[in-house]
């Protein structure tokens, strides 16, 4: 990916977690490494289809003086949010925020803090079988689309499909979603897990009727495993009205442990 830099851009602002800092504000310096594709706007020489780092730091100088955070930790984080939200064709950033004049009473450069953050490639698995089954679903997908932290790109569409395991109950609404995040897993689990229970999910019965069950299916490459969440989703493989919906809005997306094509898997379910 091409990176274009900014380096050491200075603002006179109010961070940090003495009150005088706040009051008498201090110098700060910023630096970002702004990762995207600078192709097309290279070969058409197009100013308006790339990322302007003459709006980026005027962007950054306001955010920094507008705002005002007790840690420097904070400042990176929301204003690398607040970068990608304003700017679309971001990826990734890395960003340095550095304060050298931190009131620690010792001679030093300057102390910094520096964040790398990016927007992960996540396909979820969407399921309903109580009540108003595509209201839960649809009202999930707007909850996701609302989200800063998330952007979605593609929904397939909803597929009926019979329950199975010991509990009888009614058909389920089966779908997927391909998003962008920029959750870590954990955040994009607990993030999931409240528009459950915000749909009146119960979990009484394993394997029981659901008003909504969202699963993490793919994020990145990622291979994890720990007690709370399992990436890829153990049980993806197997289930037909997984990957028929995944299989719709990607095809050719690989499994990271089976190294196989999602249209390969359905094909050999
Ligand atoms: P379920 O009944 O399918 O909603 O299972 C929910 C439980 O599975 C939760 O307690 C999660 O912590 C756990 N879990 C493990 N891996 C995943 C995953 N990839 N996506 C969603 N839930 C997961």
């Amino acid at each position: 990916m091409d990176k274009i830099k900014i380096m050491n851009l200075e603002v006179f602002c109010n961070h940090g977690v003495f009150k005088e800092e706040n009051v008498l504000g201090q110098k700060f310096l910023i630096s970002a490494t702004l990762h995207l594709s600078t192709r097309k706007a290279g070969i058409t020489d197009s100013p308006e289809i790339t990322v302007d780092y003459a709006s980026v730091c005027k962007f950054i100088d306001e955010y920094m003086r507008v705002n005002t955070f007790n840690l420097i930790e904070s400042v990176a984080e929301h204003l690398t949010m607040a970068l990608f939200a304003h700017f679309s064709p971001l990826r990734e950033i890395d960003l340095e925020i550095k304060k050298p004049w931190a009131p620690i009473g010792l001679p030093l450069d300057y102390v910094s803090v520096e964040i790398n953050r990016k927007w992960h490639t996540v396909y979820v698995a969407l399921g309903s079988n109580m009540g108003d089954k595509l209201s839960f679903l649809e009202n999930a997908i707007a909850a996701i689309r609302n989200d800063v932290s998330c952007r979605l790109v593609k929904i397939s569409d909803f597929i009926i499909t019979e329950p199975y395991g010991p509990v009888e109950q009614d058909d389920f609404l089966n779908g997927a979603l391909m998003i962008e995040t920029l959750y870590t897993p954990a955040e994009l689990l607990a993030f999931l897990q409240r528009l459950e229970n915000e749909a009146n999910r119960t979990r009484e019965i394993h394997w029981g009727p659901r008003t909504l069950d969202l699963d993490i299916l793919l994020y990145d490459d990622l291979v994890m495993d720990t007690e709370n969440l399992v990436i890829p989703h153990p049980e993806m493989h197997k289930r037909d009205f997984v990957l028929k919906p995944l299989c719709q809005i990607a095809p050719n997306a690989v499994h990271p442990l089976y190294h196989s094509r999602i249209r390969d898997m359905v094909e050999n379910i």
